[in-house]
């Protein structure tokens, strides 16, 4: 392991808003496209609901990244819904790597998802490890709940 010299911290209220991600950026979800063409379509509703439970995943990941708080509720499963997201100021999330997947395509009425989402939270790195649990409401996927793994 190598040690970096670490950048000089800035104001905190520079790391407040959301990193700057434009249709035309890398997508934040790994994939090989523009955040417009990949997971932006499905935030905007352009690209209609994701076909499945993966790209949901994905997208969700996406929104946590942008912030898109709307996004994350109106694809959460009503049972298990919250009320609002509280996105903490101090967390950038840094990359997801989809390990694993069962069902959750076109054919299918439930999928889970296993992914490791890498963060830096307070200059400390770190990594969420799930399974998620995907199902369809009202014809679209919807998040429902999830074990961590670690
Ligand atoms: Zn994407």
């Amino acid at each position: 392991m190598s040690r970096r010299k670490t950048r000089p911290r800035t104001s905190r209220a520079a790391a407040a808003p959301a990193p700057a991600v434009t249709a035309t950026s890398p997508c934040p979800c790994g994939l090989d496209a523009t955040y417009g063409a990949c997971c932006g379509r499905f935030h905007s509703g352009a690209g209609g609901t994701a076909p499945t439970a993966e790209l949901l995943m994905r997208s969700r990941y996406s929104a946590f990244v942008v912030r898109d708080e709307a996004y994350l509720l109106r694809t959460w499963a009503p049972e298990t819904r919250p009320g609002e997201v509280d996105f903490d100021p101090g967390m950038r999330w840094a990359g997801l790597e989809i390990e694993e997947t069962g069902e959750g395509t076109a054919f299918h009425q439930h999928g889970t998802v296993t992914f490791t989402a890498r963060y830096v939270h307070g200059g400390e790195a770190g990594a969420l490890h799930e399974r998620s649990r995907f199902a369809r409401h009202e014809g679209a996927w919807v998040y429902v709940d999830g074990d961590f793994l670690d």
